[in-house]
């Protein structure tokens, strides 16, 4: 039987990540090696928090049902990288579908991951919220060791498909400065992304 290993399952979070209340649901693992990782046990072996069969998780995530009718709130998938995950994502959302639930379900990632697992899961997802790191390719590789190339592919087949997206664009310091947010926040409208959010990594100097 499969299982989703999960570096952490938060209930009740209000305005954070997704309309109304909400349920985050952090998966294991992540193709990325930003920097300043916040939740650097999704990329250890030793990581993992809790493993849980499909009804498992979904059993969980029902405690709740109550709050996400109220407020039209639903569960958020995040991590590490979640759409890794994909799988997990539409077993839950069948089971969803299956028991009558009609909880929104969000996203956040990074979507640098093969354009196969956006499309794996695009009816599942209402709302994909995206950090994107820096648009600029020399930028995002000194800050994740990746290349940037699959996250821009997805999004503009997000938003060829009028699919609701935020992105989150982040000031990281000693990687990028005010002019280059300022220069991807532009790069973004121009693909016509509407709802873009600034913000700074806190940075935890040791
Ligand atoms: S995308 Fe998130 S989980 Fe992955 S390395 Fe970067 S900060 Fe860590």
């Amino acid at each position: 039987m499969t299982s989703s290993a999960l570096i952490g399952l938060s209930r009740h979070r209000i305005g954070v990540d997704g309309t109304g209340v909400t349920t985050l649901v952090a998966f294991h693992s992540c193709p990325l090696n930003c920097k300043y990782c916040l939740n650097p046990q999704a990329l250890s072996p030793e990581g993992v928090w809790k493993r849980f069969s499909p009804e498992e998780l979904f059993r969980a995530v029902d405690k709740d049902d109550l709050y996400f009718r109220a407020t039209g709130g639903g569960v958020t998938f995040g991590g590490g990288e979640p759409l890794v995950s994909y799988k997990d994502i539409l077993q839950f959302y069948n089971l969803c579908k299956k028991n009558g639930k009609k909880w929104k379900i969000n996203i956040e990632t990074s979507l640098n991951v093969s354009k196969i697992f956006v499309e794996a899961v695009e009816n599942a997802v209402d709302h994909w919220i995206v950090d994107i790191k820096d648009m600029n390719p020399v930028i995002y590789r000194a800050y994740t060791g990746k290349n940037n190339e699959l996250v821009k592919t997805n999004l503009q087949y997000l938003i060829k498909n009028n699919a609701k997206v935020t992105v989150r664009v982040p000031l990281i310091p000693r990687f990028n400065n005010e002019q280059d947010v300022e220069k991807s926040v532009l790069s973004l409208q121009e693909m016509g992304i509407r709802d873009i959010e600034r913000f700074t990594y806190i940075i935890k100097e040791h």
